[in-house]
């Protein structure tokens, strides 16, 4: 669904993805891993525009990413991303936050914009914070609600980059939890985390990161019963 070819991309003479190349499938869960640095959030950001990358080409849905307006609002509303930092909008109840997007950009009427954020809310088991305020819940709970609102545009793809690294220990399960449930449900992910457990028993692949290119990718028995090479192996014994 999303191809990605030969893109490179550099932050002045510094070169941070070298020609990376690969295909993410509908319904494919995707984990990259990779040292720091090593560019992974770069091709994130690429995929949805964040940040434009310098040659090769990305497409979703055959749809080239550049810098069409029209081509652009219709991908970002195909393509969710989930930050390490929550960012929820912090003057806004936890509903206004799920509903924002569908109303202001689907033009959605608030009744049907509420309906449709509570099954969004119960789903990620936060229906009982609705009107809370961001400040009023914990990081886990932030994230829940994150994740929530990302899925209110419908998205054909959810993009998480280090989801759980700023939590607390005890809360990195629930958000773990709602993303396992996510990949069950189908959903085509790329999720950058540094959570081995869920690489293993989620992913239906593990894309290992190396100064900028895409050194390994393998499905997960064969990535971790038989890493590739030494720095894969050193790597996957610091994360457990
Ligand atoms: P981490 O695991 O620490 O999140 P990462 O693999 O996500 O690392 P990136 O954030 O993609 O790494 O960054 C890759 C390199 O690009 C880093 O050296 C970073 O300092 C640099 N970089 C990223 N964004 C910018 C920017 N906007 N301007 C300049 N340099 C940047
Ligand atoms: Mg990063």
């Amino acid at each position: 669904f999303i191809v990605v070819k030969q893109v490179c991309k550099s932050f002045g003479s510094h070169q941070v993805l070298r020609d990376v190349s690969t295909v993410f499938n509908t319904g494919e869960v995707t984990v990259i891993i990779g040292a720091s640095g090593s560019g992974k959030s770069t091709l994130l950001r690429a995929i949805n525009r964040l940040e434009p990358h310098d040659s090769g080409s990305i497409t979703i849905g055959g749809e080239p990413v550049g810098d069409d307006q029209h081509t652009l609002q219709k991908q970002r509303s195909e393509v969710g991303m989930v930050f390490q930092q929550f960012n929820l909008f912090g003057h806004m109840s936890v509903l206004d936050n799920v509903t924002l997007a569908p109303r202001r950009i689907r033009r959605t009427p608030r009744a049907q914009a509420n309906e449709q954020a509570m099954a969004l809310l119960r789903r990620v088991g936060m229906q009982d914070h609705a009107h809370k305020y961001p400040w009023q819940l914990s990081g886990g709970q932030q994230q829940r609600v994150a994740i929530a609102r990302a899925l209110a545009m419908q998205p054909k793809v959810m993009l998480f980059d280090e989801p759980t690294s700023a939590l607390d220990p005890e809360m990195v399960q629930e958000v773990l939890d709602v993303m396992r449930e996510l990949a069950r449900g189908g959903m085509t992910m790329i999720v950058v985390t540094h959570e081995m457990g869920f690489a293993r028993e989620v992913s239906d692949r593990v894309m290992f990161f190396d100064q900028g290119r895409i050194a390994h990718d393998a499905p997960p028995a064969e990535f971790f019963s038989n890493p590739a090479n030494d720095r894969i192996r050193a790597f996957i014994g610091r994360m457990g």
